[in-house]
């Protein structure tokens, strides 16, 4: 044993650091850990790998055969990644920069030379630059209600968003709502409800305003989000590359196919459990979605605001498709590879090709459309998605050499994605227990973040916070 000390969470609770042993609570053989982390994502693995740096002697259990959780990164042939989960960095994400460059990971930024295309209807136009060529009065009435949301998001503070001035009232409409109310001009409107929906993979009419406003000050506000994502990378190797590198580093000390089914909690620390058997620890970081960190059962219950908190906070839904070309073709016809679409089933269609590698076009097809999308039959599904690309960039587009998508509310350990989303009434009743721990169980994952929440960004820092508060009760020394 390295060292003890008094859990602040937990009044009697005695933490001790340091030795795995072979023995608790007199059952031999009983694996052991000073914390336990749940979930092998960005988050949990930036947990265990600030612990492990501080001397701590840490175990990761990870459901799934894979790490990376949202972030899933396939190799089509030539070795080529292409990413069916999150994929980008971009200018304000500090600690995922930090990362990918202590890890060796290349970025690159997609060649964005050449004109994009706006589908809307039957209309196809294209243009130069960021921002789709819509009338002067569409633009106008859309500045006026981003200006306004800009002050809204200003007055969140991204810890205590229920005690925002008229936090209530916020949080007792949608986004729709507000959209409604604010943006009566009809095409600006549409134009937001698909940004915001791109943005959060939620339809507007789902997701609370108040939780809008507090996503919005997360990332730094709706001028500095834009100029973020305009300025976005992607990963040469793929965006799962640095979270490989913290999997490498934890070596055994990470289990994969180790669903965790029950969490007791006991009067020294804590039993984890599942098929695999149980591990005693001190303290576990359970760094999974609310919803799924609902899935788990506790000995004893938790209190019902968390409870409450994970009946109520679901996934968003999204569907990502990738098509794959002998090379970018649409480079050829001077085309960017990006494509707007504000009427059809996909928002945005986006070049995701790597340098030196095949032509590789993607799309993000978020809310009730991926819902619609995700129960046609495969083919179908397939030929309905190309469509929309040849609209775009012609009739080459329909016979792509490779095929990949991912509909993520499939996924078994995340059921759905980017992120979970907050309906009405849910932060200003029990948002208060999204970070809370309860005695030696502490949360961590995106959603948990105060700064990009619903980011790798905001998983990394989720993770590093929840180190932080577990090494705040443990009384040893960095790199003991
Ligand atoms: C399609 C898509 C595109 C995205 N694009 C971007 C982007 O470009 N840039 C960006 O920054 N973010 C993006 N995101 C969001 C980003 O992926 C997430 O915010 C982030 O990866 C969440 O990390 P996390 O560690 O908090 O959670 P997760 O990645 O969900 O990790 C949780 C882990 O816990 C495991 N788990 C679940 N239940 C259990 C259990 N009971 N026992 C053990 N393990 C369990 C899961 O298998 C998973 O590995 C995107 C997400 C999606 C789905």
């Amino acid at each position: 044993m390295i060292g003890k000390a008094r859990c602040p969470n937990c009044p009697g609770c005695v933490l001790s650091v340091g030795a795995v042993t072979a023995q608790s609570n007199g059952r031999p053989g009983m694996d052991r850990a000073d914390v336990i982390v749940v979930g092998a994502g960005y988050a949990g693995l930036s947990a265990a790998r600030a612990l492990r740096r501080s001397g701590v002697d840490v175990l990761v259990l990870e459901a799934s055969a894979r790490i990376g959780g949202r972030v899933h990164t396939e190799r089509i042939e030539g070795g080529w990644a292409i990413d069916l989960g999150a994929q980008s960095i971009s200018q304000g994400h500090t600690a995922f920069a930090a990362l990918a460059q202590e890890c060796g990971a290349k970025t690159f930024t997609p060649p964005t030379a050449g004109r994009s295309v706006l589908l809307e209807g039957t209309t196809h136009r294209t243009f130069k630059g960021q921002h789709p060529p819509l009338p002067p009065l569409v633009l106008a009435v859309l500045a006026q209600a981003m200006w306004r949301l800009e002050r809204l998001a200003a007055r969140i503070d991204t810890e205590r968003p229920w005690a925002a001035p008229g936090a209530d009232r916020f949080d007792a409409m949608t986004a729709a709502t507000w959209l409604r109310r604010n943006l009566p001009e009809r095409r600006a409107r549409n134009l937001a409800e698909v940004m915001i929906g791109e943005e959060l993979s939620v339809d507007v009419g789902s997701v609370s305003m108040l939780a809008l406003l507090t996503a919005i000050r997360a990332s730094g506000g709706v001028e500095s989000g834009t100029a973020a994502e305009s300025v976005l990378e992607l990963f040469v190797e793929g965006a799962d590359a640095p979270a490989l590198a913290i999997a490498e580093e934890l070596g055994e000390d990470l289990r994969l196919d180790s669903p965790v089914t029950s969490i007791q909690r006991l009067a020294d620390g804590v039993l984890v459990g599942g098929a695999f058997g149980a591990v005693r620890g001190e303290r576990v970081i359970v760094a999974v979605p609310p919803t799924l960190a609902g899935r788990i059962d506790y000995d004893p219950p938790l209190p019902a605001a968390r409870d409450h908190l994970t009946q109520r906070v679901p996934m968003g839904s999204v569907l990502k498709v990738f098509a794959v070309y002998e090379r970018p073709f649409w480079r050829d016809l001077g085309r960017t590879g990006q494509a707007f679409n504000l009427s059809g089933p996909i928002p945005v269609i986006f070049d995701a090709s790597r340098p030196g590698g095949p032509g590789c076009l993607g799309a993000l097809i978020p809310g009730r459309a991926a819902h619609r999308l995700a129960e046609l039959p495969a083919a179908t599904r397939r030929s309905t998605v190309l469509a929309e690309f040849a609209r775009a960039f012609g009739r080459v587009a329909l016979a792509p050499i490779d095929w990949r998508e991912k509909a993520w509310a499939e996924d078994p350990y995340c059921r759905g994605g980017y992120n979970a989303y907050f309906p009405p009434g849910v932060l200003t009743s029990v948002g208060h227990a999204l970070r809370t721990p309860v005695g030696p169980i502490h949360w961590a994952g995106s959603e948990t973040a105060t700064e990009w929440s619903g980011y790798i960004e905001g998983a990394i820092r989720s993770g590093d916070r929840a180190a932080a508060e577990v090494l705040g009760g443990l009384s040893i020394t960095a790199g003991a």
